[in-house]
């Protein structure tokens, strides 16, 4: 059997990330996943914030289109435009993203295992499906919403979760600017997008409900191209209530770590992976499993008011019916708005976004028409 400090499951962003920073210090990290190249298939549009490039350096082979802006659609086609010189995000291609960094965590000193299942553990063991068997001090679970180590460990479950489904179509899109398409009638719950890359572009959609149905109405018109591929995935939309449980611990969507907002979740996970793999070296050197303890309280100190900010503005927003939303949109394509956004505007921390809104009410006054839908979220 084999033995190793530190066992993570999943070679996804998250999981590849704290196996290469924890391998660096060099203890002995064994990262296993269940597929045979990690990242794909792709289950994921890949639009990262330009916040990633302190995580990590972009390769060009893997950036498909750099994106300058959105547009964003009400119901009733009311526009919001936020459109920058600058780049303000990347697709990214994550086949080659996910498994650049498998190599690099490999590269670090990590043993990395494709085609190996967890199963089950008992007793610091792990059981996979091809039979191998693994001891273990630590185990991190970076595999995914669905989590196997969360459900052996028997972590709090994650209730709230929407199903996301993508189409690529075979054209390409001169466009350097998402949209976003909002609607209880489009995608209750969440929205409709289109994305640009190289070579094709994206559809796709997350819905609370019937995810299917709303896609086939949302492509109609859209659709002028070849669908050269289908993928869809689970988008968790809160937190998971702890994240640490004995010599486990969890990153990423296991742990919860995606914005409500946009389900974007590879800038979050990367960022607590980073926090878990000082917590995980500091339990090993001190020979303290204990000190696990630490991440749950350092990765909420950091992320965890953007996550939560997250997860009320998407209360909101799912709190309006469809003439709301027209409004709320309308309201924000005043140039006060567009302007204080394209300014300090951030995909993934609200929190520096909200402590700048306070100081300019004629950014966030007209929006008192909603006061009461926003007490109801705050109080
Ligand atoms: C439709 C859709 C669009 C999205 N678009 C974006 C986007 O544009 N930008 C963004 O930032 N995020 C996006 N996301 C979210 C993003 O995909 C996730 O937040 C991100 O992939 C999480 O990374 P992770 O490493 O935590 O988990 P994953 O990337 O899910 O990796 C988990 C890994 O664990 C492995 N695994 C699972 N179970 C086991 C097991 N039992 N044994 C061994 N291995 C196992 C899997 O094979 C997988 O490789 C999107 C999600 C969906 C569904």
């Amino acid at each position: 059997m084999e033995c190793c400090d530190v066992l993570i499951v999943g070679a996804g962003s998250a999981g590849s990330t704290i196996a290469k920073h924890i391998a660096k210090k060099g203890y002995d990290v064994i990262l296993v996943d269940s597929r045979e190249n990690p990242g794909t298939p792709q289950q994921c549009s890949g639009l990262f914030s330009k916040n990633i490039l302190e995580l990590t350096t972009l390769k060009k082979n893997e950036i498909l289109k750099e994106i300058k802006g959105a547009v964003i659609y009400s119901p009733s086609k009311n526009k919001l435009e936020i459109k920058t010189k600058k780049t303000q995000a990347y697709v990214v291609d994550r086949t080659v993203f996910d498994y650049r960094l498998a190599i690099e965590a490999k590269s670090t000193g990590a043993i990395l295992k494709t085609k190996t299942r967890l199963i089950d553990c008992k007793k610091n063991t792990a059981y996979f499906s091809n039979e191998t068997k693994i001891k273990y001090k630590i185990i991190v679970g970076a595999d995914g919403p669905n989590s196997t180590v969360a459900k052996i460990y028997e972590y709090p479950k994650l209730e709230k979760k929407i199903v996301g489904i993508i189409n690529l179509y075979d054209k390409t899109q001169k466009q350097d600017f998402v949209e976003l398409y909002l609607g209880n009638k489009v995608a209750p719950g969440f929205f409709a997008w289109k994305i640009p890359r190289k070579t094709d572009y994206e559809l796709g959609i997350a819905t609370e409900l019937n995810t299917k149905k709303f896609f086939e109405k949302f492509k109609k018109n859209k659709t002028f191209a070849k669908n050269i591929s289908t993928t869809a995935g689970v988008i968790p939309l809160e937190c998971r209530k702890i994240t640490v449980i004995k010599n486990s611990l969890l990153v990423g969507d296991a742990a919860g770590h995606t914005k409500a907002t946009t389900g974007g979740g590879v800038v979050m996970g990367m960022r607590a992976a980073t926090i878990a793999a000082n917590c995980v070296c500091d339990a090993l050197k001190n020979d303290n499993l204990k000190l696990l303890k630490s991440y749950e309280k350092l990765w909420r100190k950091e992320i965890g008011r953007d996550l939560k900010y997250a997860q009320m503005f998407r209360k909101f927003l799912n709190s309006l019916n469809d003439k709301q939303l027209d409004k709320f949109v309308y309201i924000s394509s005043r140039k006060e708005v567009t302007d204080f956004l394209k300014k300090h505007g951030d995909m993934d921390y609200p929190n520096k976004i909200i402590k700048k809104l306070i100081l300019k009410p004629r950014v966030w006054l007209p929006y008192v028409v909603f006061i009461k839908k926003i007490l109801n979220i705050i109080i």
